[in-house]
């Protein structure tokens, strides 16, 4: 039988390209990745976070070349910026996103869904097209989508979120269509809860009120998700994982979760 795993000699080590690498899921995604093998180009507005996180991955795993670049997703000239400064591309995690507030439909606020789209959706579009060139010059690329529960199941309070986040799953899904033949993955990763910075973000720097969304119960890790992302990364190179839902064994659906309380 044909072995199709994906091998790369020392001097050919994969390129693995993470969005929002400054905390959460995307460091984390950094870490996990360098341990599989990838150099790593990091991007984030925090270039500051960065720099910390590349000289600590640098420092435990020397052999790893990390670069860090400076990338707001929303900013076209950004974009393009942190897209010229690449030369290879073998992973893409679009990762950098967010949601902010939990108000309803009737009085919601659209300078918050602008920002929501611009982040989730379109920032995912504008690094996907500008990698896309690299990417298809990989013997074997994966574009991981980092999108959420909110993709999956519309709920209350979730507004504009999860009107982005199933923007997201489409492009994710034509996406894949539009590669069909072509030595190029797509996967979408949809977390439930993850105890990151998301939650403060969401509320606006409202810390008490981001504990309680994971008090009583044992939310997934932002390493839990980053395990995901290198496992689907490192599949054979025939096999694409097109999606996953990663939920925390004390939540059911987005509203639905199992609290212990004192
Ligand atoms: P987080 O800790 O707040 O991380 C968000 C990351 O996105 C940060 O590194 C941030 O970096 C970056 N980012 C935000 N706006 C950006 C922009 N305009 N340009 C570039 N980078 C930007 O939250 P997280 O939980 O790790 O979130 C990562 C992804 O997982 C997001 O797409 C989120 O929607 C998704 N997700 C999270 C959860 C959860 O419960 N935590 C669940 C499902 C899905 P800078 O601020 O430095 O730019």
């Amino acid at each position: 039988m044909a072995d199709n795993r994906i091998t790369h000699s020392a001097a050919d080590r994969p390129v693995a390209v993470i969005t929002g690498a400054s905390s959460g899921i995307g460091a984390a995604t950094a870490w996990a990745l360098a341990r599989a093998g990838h150099d790593l180009v990091l991007g984030a507005r925090r270039t500051d976070r960065l720099g910390d996180l590349a000289a600590k991955i640098v420092a435990e795993i020397p052999e790893v070349a990390v670069s860090t670049s400076a990338l707001d997703v929303t900013d076209v000239d950004s974009v393009d910026a942190f897209c010229a400064g690449i030369s290879r591309a073998d992973v893409l995690v679009n990762n950098a996103g967010g949601a902010i507030g939990t108000t309803s439909i009737a009085d919601s606020v659209d300078d918050e869904w602008q920002q929501m789209f611009d982040v989730n959706v379109l920032g995912v579009l504008r690094v996907t097209r500008g990698l896309l060139a690299l990417l298809r010059n990989s013997p074997c690329a994966t574009v991981v989508s980092i999108g959420s529960i909110a993709a999956v199941e519309p709920y209350l309070g979730g507004g504009g979120y999860n009107a982005a986040k199933h923007a997201v799953r489409a492009l994710t899904r034509v996406l894949r269509l539009e590669l069909l033949g072509e030595p190029v993955r797509v996967c979408e990763i949809d977390p439930g809860m993850v105890e990151t910075e998301f939650s403060i973000n969401r509320f606006g720097g409202d810390e008490d009120r981001a504990a309680a969304v994971y008090e009583g119960l044992t939310p997934l890790s932002a390493e839990d998700v980053a395990e995901a992302v290198a496992w689907v990364a490192t599949r054979p190179a025939h096999v694409n994982v097109d999606s996953m839902l990663l939920l925390a064994r004390d939540q059911t659906s987005a509203q639905r979760v199992h609290r212990v309380t004192a």
